[in-house]
């Protein structure tokens, strides 16, 4: 079986709580949303087979947190990708799996090779898309809270309050101890600081832990 690989890399982690760790990442062709805020070439992609990508990625000779399976959204080739993180636990790594939150099937078939799960939130308001992901997110959730996991929503100029609120309610019914991070638009961040502190506010007053996390590898200027 071969995947579709848009390309492999290393670089630090520049969103959400593992922000600033040392990863290999490998971003994966494809996605099954069409966000409005998506920055995603999707232009070329290699083709390879597990083993052949196992082999590139030993290739690569440091001491790294984990490998980052990034999109696109990684789980639409889920038989090439539960190979993969087969291969890759058993060689050692950690498998932190970045991915939209909807495709719950697809995510328990891997779930018990996955060590972290860096999750997406996508509020109706922020992606501009008419039907909700609510219950996709919902059902994501409980099957992504088997191993470490934790939510990020991206926040805009267009993002409404009561998509927080619904998004409170799913965390407090699913897993607590999960910690939400309001990412800025990074297009919009130099408007969003009044928004952003609204939103944590309601996040700690719903007992949610919560955080503000730009994407500081853009910030910064590294892939
Ligand atoms: S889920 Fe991610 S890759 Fe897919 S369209 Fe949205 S931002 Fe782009």
């Amino acid at each position: 079986m071969t995947g579709r690989i848009s390309e492999v890399f290393d670089s630090v982690q520049g969103e959400g709580i593992f922000l600033g760790e040392k990863q290999l990442f490998v971003r994966f062709h494809g996605c099954n949303l069409n966000c409005s805020f998506c920055d995603t070439k999707q232009d070329n992609f290699k083709e390879y087979q597990a083993h052949e990508l196992l082999e590139e990625i030993k290739s690569y000779h440091d001491d790294y947190h984990s490998i980052s399976f990034t999109g696109g959204e990684p789980l639409l080739q889920k038989d090439f990708l539960k190979e993969l993180l087969f291969y890759t636990s058993c060689y050692g790594f950690k498998n932190y799996l970045e991915t939209n939150g909807t495709l719950v099937d697809e995510l328990e078939e891997v779930i018990d090779l996955v060590d972290f799960v860096a999750m997406d939130l996508k509020f109706p308001t922020s992606i501009c898309q008419d039907k909700p992901l609510w219950q996709e997110h919902h059902d994501f959730l409980k099957v992504a809270s088997r191993k470490q996991v934790f939510l990020k929503s991206v926040i805009c100029r267009s993002t409404k309050v009561e998509d927080l609120e619904i998004s409170l309610d799913l965390i407090k019914k699913i897993n607590k101890a999960a910690i939400l991070v309001l990412q800025p638009n990074y297009y919009e961040e130099d408007i969003l600081t009044d928004k952003l502190e609204k939103f944590k506010k309601i996040c700690l007053n719903n007992q949610v832990a919560a955080c503000v996390i730009p994407q500081m590898h853009k910030v910064v200027g590294v892939k």
